[in-house]
């Protein structure tokens, strides 16, 4: 709806400021500010997520249930998922992966486990191309749906669910998810866990706004994500959370 309102906004600055320009009343160069205030807000919605500029992004829960926590997973599965699947299965939490296409073919077992603990599998791209803000819509669709096979042969499932790669969405992306009919899943609490080095550093930053924005995102490619997980379970269960798959997450929107 906003972005409506301030493309709406842009659009009809560029037409006075345009028709004023025709009209030798006003110089080329008030064009500017409206062109550059457009790239700007462009470019911050590419990277923001939580902005939702190009398709609808699930990246909080409308009717929020206290104390309900989705901790989410990206670019796995490696051999640290199954220390997750672990730590998840010691505190009887349940989480969502969003699985790389490459990776699934690599640990197959892996990925089963996931299933088969009651967790939910979302769809990560293919190969998660670091080019995939600049290819086109044809290329984004097969990145999605051979992910999609995969998930499918390997897992006898469909998901519905995925998280774009960087978190980046543009058109081309935004295209691509309107005709593979995916739900895109953000997130609202980054635990930067692949750039933060201090795992002390990454759980307060989790944990201090968990309350609010419960949609976690970790990564299930490194040691120190698995100690932070170790972190967090244990206080969140101190303080009597309940940990949620995705499924469960989004059901509890709609009550
Ligand atoms: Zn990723």
């Amino acid at each position: 709806m906003w972005r409506k309102i301030v493309v709406g906004i842009t659009v009809a600055y560029a037409i006075i400021a345009l028709y004023l320009i025709v009209n030798n009343s006003l110089s080329l160069a008030w064009l500017l500010p409206g062109l550059l205030f457009f790239i700007g807000l462009f470019s911050w919605g590419v990277f923001d997520i939580r902005l939702g500029f190009f398709i609808p992004v699930v990246f909080k829960s409308p009717n929020p249930q206290p104390r309900t926590v989705a901790l989410t997973f990206d670019d796995g599965p490696t051999p640290y998922t199954l220390e997750v699947l672990d730590l998840l299965q010691q505190y009887q939490a349940k989480a969502t992966f969003f699985c790389i296409g490459q990776q699934l073919e690599q640990y197959p077992d892996i990925a089963k486990r996931i299933l088969a603990d009651g967790h939910t599998i979302g769809n990560h791209s293919y190969s998660h191309p670091n080019s995939m803000g600049f290819l086109s819509t044809a290329q984004v669709k097969e990145e999605i749906q051979k992910c999609d096979q995969i998930i499918e042969q390997l897992l006898q499932i469909k998901s519905p669910f995925y998280r774009p790669p960087f978190g980046i969405t543009n058109p081309h992306i935004a295209k691509a998810l309107r005709q593979t009919k995916h739900r895109v899943i953000g997130w609202n609490n980054r635990s930067l866990d692949t750039v933060i080095q201090d795992e002390n550093t990454i759980f307060k930053r989790i944990y201090k706004r968990i309350d609010r924005q419960p949609i976690v995102l970790l990564h299930d490619t490194s040691n120190r994500s698995v100690q932070v997980l170790a972190t967090l379970l244990k206080q969140l269960q101190q303080d009597n959370y309940k940990l949620v798959n995705l499924v469960e997450f989004l059901n509890e929107e709609k009550q």
